[in-house]
Formats: C-alpha cells, sequence, structure tokens
C-alpha cells in the first residue's frame, strides 16, 4: 500500500460522489432547462431527494453511492418500488472516470480537466438515453471549457481546437442537411452537432473522424443488442446517437492518454 494507491482509493470514492451529484443532474437537469414538463423536481440543490414513485424523502443513509442501492436491494425504503439501474450506473461510471483520469494523467491539471469532460459525457448519454435532449446547458459550456483547456495546449494545441470544434459542428450540421433533403427527416439533432463540437474542442480537428467512425460501431452494437433482446428497432431509435457519441469520445481521451503515457 503506497501513496499511489491512496490516491487511486481517494479519486474512485471521490467519483463515486460526482456520479451522485450527476444523477441530480439527470433527473433534474432536463426539467429546469425547461426540455420537459412534469411534476416539479426542483433545482441542482433544493428540495432533498425524494422517491420518483412515492414522493417519501431519500434516507441520507440510503444516498450512499452504490451501496445505498445494494443495501435496500434495488428498491425503494418507503414503498418498494424498483430503482432505476441508472442510479448505480452513474454512479460506478462516475467513480471510474475519475479513477481513469487519475491513473492516465497523474494528479495533474489534465486529470482533473479528463475526469470532467468524462463526467459531462455520462451525464449527457443519460439525459439523451433518457429524454431524447442533449442540452445546450451542458454542451455549450463543455465546449468553452475545451477551449480553454488547450488554451494552454493542455490537450492539444489551440488551432486543432478551435477548427475542430468548427467543423464538428459543421460536418454534423452537413449531414443533418444531407438526411432533411434526402429523406426529409432531421437525420441527427443539433445537440449532436454541439457535442461534436465540443469533441473537438477538447480533442482537436483530428480525432473527430476516429470518434464518429467509433460512434457508428458503438451505435450499430447498440442496435444489434436490442434486436437480440427482441426490442423492435426504429428508425427513430437508432437517430438517438448521442450515448454513442459520447462513449466514442471517452474511448479517444483514454487513447489520448494511453499515448501520453
Ligand atoms: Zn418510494
Amino acid at each position: 500500500m503506497n501513496l499511489e494507491w491512496a490516491i487511486f482509493i481517494t479519486a474512485f470514492l471521490v467519483g463515486l460522489l460526482a456520479g451522485s451529484f450527476l444523477n441530480v443532474v439527470i433527473y433534474r437537469g432536463p426539467q429546469m432547462w425547461n426540455l420537459i414538463d412534469g411534476h416539479d423536481r426542483g433545482n441542482l440543490v433544493f428540495p432533498r431527494s425524494s422517491c420518483p414513485s412515492c414522493g417519501a424523502i431519500i434516507n441520507p443513509l440510503h444516498l450512499v453511492p452504490v451501496a445505498g442501492f445494494l443495501w435496500l436491494r434495488g428498491r425503494c425504503g418507503a414503498c418498494k418500488d424498483p430503482i432505476s439501474f441508472r442510479y448505480p450506473v452513474v454512479e460506478l461510471l462516475g467513480g471510474l472516470a475519475v479513477l481513469v483520469a487519475v491513473v492516465l494523467f497523474g494528479s495533474t491539471l489534465p486529470a482533473g480537466l479528463a475526469a470532467l469532460f468524462f463526467l459531462f459525457l455520462i451525464a449527457l448519454a443519460a439525459i439523451d438515453y433518457e429524454t431524447g435532449y442533449l442540452p445546450d446547458a451542458l454542451t455549450l459550456p463543455l465546449i468553452m471549457i475545451g477551449i480553454a483547456a488547450n488554451g494552454f495546449e493542455l490537450f492539444v494545441p489551440f488551432a486543432d481546437a478551435i477548427i475542430g470544434a468548427f467543423v464538428g459542428y459543421l460536418v454534423f450540421r452537413a449531414i443533418d442537411f444531407a438526411f432533411l433533403k434526402l429523406r426529409g427527416v432531421e437525420g441527427l439533432g443539433q445537440g449532436d452537432a454541439k457535442l461534436l463540437a465540443a469533441i473537438g474542442a477538447w480533442l482537436g480537428w483530428v480525432a473527430l473522424a476516429p470518434t464518429v467512425f467509433i460512434a457508428a460501431i458503438l451505435g450499430l452494437v447498440a442496435v444489434g443488442i436490442m434486436r437480440l433482446k427482441g426490442q423492435a428497432v426504429s428508425g427513430d431509435m437508432a437517430i438517438a446517437f448521442g450515448p454513442a457519441l459520447a462513449g466514442a469520445a471517452a474511448i479517444m481521451m483514454i487513447a489520448s492518454g494511453l499515448i501520453s503515457l
């Protein structure tokens, strides 16, 4: 047991807590940002978390990441309704996000930023999966943080980041335009274009083509799994491209970290 391991364990625990906060963002954000309707879910701070089924305030001990879910065996302590698997999954992903960032980049500023990048991607993927939206409230700050970080050339040269943001946005808008002309439907949302712009801002224009390629593979794998499970896959479902794009972006950030090791 040396200092390095203590740092890794701390990083994972910090990440679990960050994941727990992401669950609040994922649940309350879409309504705060007027993307969905429904009963008032509150803001990112108030009120205290309650069960979406019965409204019971959740015991603070049951909010302990992952452990709370396991202790309750995945059911609300009051009404026994099932709790979404999204909660422990996002908490675990948050833990892995900070851990992987620290393993790849050490105890440095780029590690903190890479962790932030991963955490944004987790929130975006989950919100897109649940609501079909990639909120501007997340994609636009992500673009700006990426450009600011590369103002200090922390991941890629500044020019690559600026070009990456523009090209990322324009490429997807072009795909969109082609879809509209060919099939009369919107192929990809504006949110996808802004997410690709953010990926370009963080990882540079060079990373855009491989990211889209990996995302397409992840998307096809996801559709294949849904087919195997006997779920009907309509054209509309394939359009929820955000989670695949977020996964591909995380893979590309990990690859850039591995190269810099
Ligand atoms: Zn309940």
